[in-house]
């Protein structure tokens, strides 16, 4: 899949004109991007260990945290599937109303610590602009009003449907039933833990190649240059995107149409890609609150900033494999002169 080289130069905005008087307008960390210790030759037992079990790490505290929300929430909110055997409004007001709680909580959550509250003032923040306002770029003029709208129109709406429309194939014992098992224990515990395990690793692979494909110059014109107006995101740019891409971003839950799965590793997946880009956009460095809440993505801030770069996520190191990963060291501000891990 081509990426959209040339069409995404000339969408990069002029931040470097806008550096100078005044110091410096980014945050910069001094030390190299890593990717996560997954795949090392020779393999590092030890520090696999401390990355899959340590704190910060893969399990603890976010994708701990996802999955008791995701526990907590699907039982007790999530329809009972005899309910579900007919499209009603009822049901899938439901759902959007309780996807939308979530988003809220999350993203919204980012934004009241960080940007109302400003709890880290703009202490490495990777842009050290605010969200921005009164410009024509935006929806409402306003940067902030555009992303919630986006993300709670199409994005919540987007990401029910997908739900609304597995329950009811399972209600009707329709596409996919045959995959779905409700015992999650017994014969099944191990293999549904170690598909639990599997589902963020599921969606860095999905996610990688939805995203090359929508940078395809054609695509990225239409559909995905509406995430990347915001060269400087927070929390709710996670999820402001085209209609089209949440489409193309929410069809990682389609995999449980073919392997076996709970109910909870769909709801888990689908959470999981709504809820994670809050993080991974609010634009500041982590760890954040006196240093004990390890969060933010330079990884992926460097994708908004230069476009060309990190597609993927820090586990799997995709963009090292396909040649388009940056550290984000610098020898200048250009994309061009940093310099590539070996
Ligand atoms: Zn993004
Ligand atoms: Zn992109």
């Amino acid at each position: 899949m081509a990426s959209n080289r040339s069409g995404a130069k000339e969408q990069q905005p002029s931040l470097d004109a806008k550096r100078g008087a005044g110091g410096p307008k980014e945050w910069r960390p001094d030390y190299a991007i890593k990717y996560a210790p997954v795949f090392q030759f020779p393999p590092q037992v030890a520090e696999f260990g401390q990355w899959l079990f340590g704190y910060p790490g893969y399990l603890w505290p976010w994708n701990v945290i996802y999955f008791a929300v995701c526990l907590g929430s699907h039982t007790y909110t999530t329809p009972p599937l005899e309910v579900c055997g007919e499209y009603k409004l009822g049901w899938i007001a439901q759902l959007y109303l309780r996807n939308l709680a979530l988003l809220w909580a999350f993203a919204g959550g980012w934004h009241l610590l960080l940007y109302t509250l400003k709890v880290e003032g703009d202490n490495q923040k990777y842009d050290k602009k605010w969200q921005a306002e009164n410009t024509k770029k935006f929806l409402f003029h306003d940067q902030v009003y555009d992303n919630i709208f986006w993300s709670c129109g199409s994005g919540v709406m987007t990401w029910t449907l997908y739900e609304a429309y597995q329950l009811h194939q399972w209600a009707v014992g329709g596409v996919g039933a045959d995959r779905a098992y409700f015992e999650w224990g017994g014969d099944n515990l191990a293999y549904s833990v170690a598909w639990l395990l599997l589902i963020p690793i599921w969606r860095e692979f999905h996610f990688y190649a939805v995203h090359r494909l929508i940078h395809v110059k054609f695509i990225y014109r239409h559909v995905h240059y509406l995430h990347h107006k915001n060269s400087n995101p927070g929390p709710w740019s996670g999820l402001a995107m085209h209609p089209v891409e949440h489409v193309f971003y929410f069809s990682v839950v389609l995999i449980h149409l073919v392997v076996p799965s709970h109910p909870i590793h769909f709801f888990f997946n689908a959470q999981h890609t709504a809820l994670t880009p809050a993080g991974g956009h609010h634009g500041f460095e982590g760890p954040i609150v006196d240093g004990k809440i390890p969060t933010g993505s330079y990884f992926h801030y460097l994708h908004h900033r230069y476009f060309e770069c990190n597609y993927g996520e820090a586990t799997i190191p995709l963009d090292k494999w396909f040649g388009t990963f940056r550290d984000g060291q610098k020898a200048g501000a250009q994309l061009a002169e940093e310099h590539k891990v070996k």
